[in-house]
């Protein structure tokens, strides 16, 4: 169930090429630095230690919802209303936030805290991040 299918395609850059297309391979890819920290949205340098040496690596794509919206308003048109735009913090650390879309639930049923997997919609060469209500606990 993929109630956004007319999500609007994001800008992809060579910054944040990875994290878009990630998913073609079935992984989440996030910026790394050498120093271990994540580092999303995608930068050129760290923030903790002022590196430049970022790479993609993978997380688990488990996480939970730091804070979350409903959308009941149809700015877009062709982009069925409601749904949930929510920041998403990955469990592999914290203040690390993905800005997402929750799907596969209610929108009602979203809160602050819930245990939530990445899946991915595919959109030609890109493969969107989203979120779904965790299988199991994290
Ligand atoms: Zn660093």
């Amino acid at each position: 169930m993929t109630e956004t299918a007319a999500r609007p395609a994001p800008a992809v850059t060579d910054l944040n090429r990875d994290f878009w297309t990630g998913g073609g391979n079935g992984k989440l890819l996030i910026q790394r630095c050498e120093c271990g920290r994540w580092v999303h949205p995608p930068a050129p340098t760290c923030p903790a230690c002022g590196g430049g040496a970022l790479r993609p690596e993978a997380v688990s794509g488990r996480g939970r919802v730091f804070t979350y919206t409903v959308n009941r308003h149809p700015f877009d048109p062709s982009v069925p209303v409601p749904y949930v735009i929510a920041v998403v913090e990955p469990v592999e650390q914290p203040g690390l936030r993905i800005t997402t879309n929750i799907v596969n639930c209610p929108v009602d049923s979203v809160r602050i805290g819930m245990e939530v997997q990445v899946l991915f919609e595919p959109q030609g060469e890109l493969y969107i991040p989203l979120f779904e209500p965790a299988e199991g606990p994290l």
